[in-house]
């Protein structure tokens, strides 16, 4: 039995076809800018575009190792905790009680699935909410971040 093989089959962080980020470590060695559509949701310097942005879970790095771009310097504050509270509040009862009247399991079974799931989509939410304000921030200022003073 022949089975068709896709041998050139590559899949991207998410399962997409497709690489995602374009020769990381070639374009990064020589400091040009990174081919990334949604830069923000890997967390990479919007400078160099090296996966530098991050220093903890959800802590901006104070500033980037390759290039050196002082992170610090964008406050994008807390704005965005309040707004993921809120949406991801929304989507964890509407799946609860989608969940409850659909299927009416167990309690155990809500708080063994629920957890995790607001922690994860608190955790990666913040990151990418946080990463791009500070994008929308660096595009608005980047002609003044490029200058010395
Ligand atoms: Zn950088």
């Amino acid at each position: 039995m022949a089975v068709p093989v896709h041998r050139r089959l590559r899949l991207g962080r998410f399962g997409r076809a497709g690489p995602l980020i374009q020769d990381d470590d070639q374009t990064n060695k020589k400091g040009s800018p990174t081919l990334v559509r949604l830069p923000y949701l890997y967390g990479l310097c919007p400078r160099c575009g090296s996966r530098t942005l991050f220093d903890g879970v959800v802590q901006f790095a104070p500033d980037c190792r390759i290039c050196g771009m002082d992170f610090s310097k964008f406050n994008v504050g807390d704005g965005p905790a309040a707004f993921l509270t809120l949406i991801v509040g929304a989507l964890v009862v509407g799946g609860a009680a989608w969940l409850q009247i659909s299927f009416a399991p167990p309690f155990w079974v809500h708080a063994m699935l629920w957890v995790p799931i607001s922690s994860v989509l608190v955790v990666y939410g913040l990151r990418i909410a946080k990463s791009a304000l500070l994008y929308t921030e660096y595009a608005r200022s980047a002609g003044e971040a490029g200058r010395k003073k």
